[in-house]
């Protein structure tokens, strides 16, 4: 039987996006399109098509701004998702995070496994849940599996805070948002986030706002 996907085929979808130049509209939560989970990448778009997608989606991260974006953030059901991190942060939250910068990936098909028991809890927020931030206790460390934009096999090991960013990111072709892992007593408004939590750690927020840190 035919499902809506295969009447309506990605590649359609994509060139639809692409037809109007500029950052593509991100999909906030509440759109199934980011419970559902994307299918594995295989060809649906040809390579000219993939890499203009992919320049649309790392305008699109640039401008929001954000540090990863991935495909079912702008509708399309596909396990492909970008990242880049200038990360211009202070020196004790470069240190107290890993928050070192990342350059420009593309992740296909990518998967992640923790390396060792080490979890580390900091605040995250994503482009698809606007205005809010909430702590995530996460791997420090994992290995991501997968392919690049050229269909190279990748085999990486990540630390810090772009194996934060990878596993948001992979989490968001599984239909999983950074909310289902979070520390709900947490949540914080934008506002709330730039009045107190800008310390390097969570260790404050979890005192004063009463929720656990991992070890
Ligand atoms: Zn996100």
């Amino acid at each position: 039987m035919a499902s809506p996907r295969d009447r309506a085929p990605v590649a359609e979808l994509v060139e639809e996006l692409l037809a109007t130049d500029g950052p593509l509209p991100i999909i906030a939560a509440g759109d199934p399109v980011l419970r559902r989970g994307a299918d594995r990448f295989d060809g649906q778009l040809g390579p000219a098509l993939l890499s203009r997608f992919v320049e649309a989606l790392r305008v699109t991260m640039r401008a929001a701004p954000g540090v990863g974006l991935a495909a079912p953030q702008v509708g399309v059901e596909l396990r492909i998702a970008v990242i880049e991190d200038p990360a211009p942060v202070p020196e004790e939250v470069r240190l107290a995070r890993g928050r070192v910068p990342q350059p420009f990936r593309v992740l296909i098909n990518p998967s992640y496994e923790p390396v060792g028991t080490a979890r580390v809890a900091f605040f995250e927020g994503c482009l698809s849940v606007p205005g809010w931030q909430a702590v995530v206790a996460r791997p420090a460390q994992v290995r991501l599996t997968g392919e690049d934009e050229q269909g190279r096999a990748l085999d990486e090991q990540f630390t810090g805070w772009p194996a934060r960013i990878v596993q948001h990111e992979t989490d968001h072709l599984d239909g999983t948002l950074y909310l289902d892992r979070a520390e709900l007593r947490s949540l914080s408004s934008n506002e709330a986030m730039a009045a107190r939590w800008t310390q390097p750690t969570s260790e404050e927020a979890a005192r004063e706002l009463g929720f656990g840190l991992p070890g």
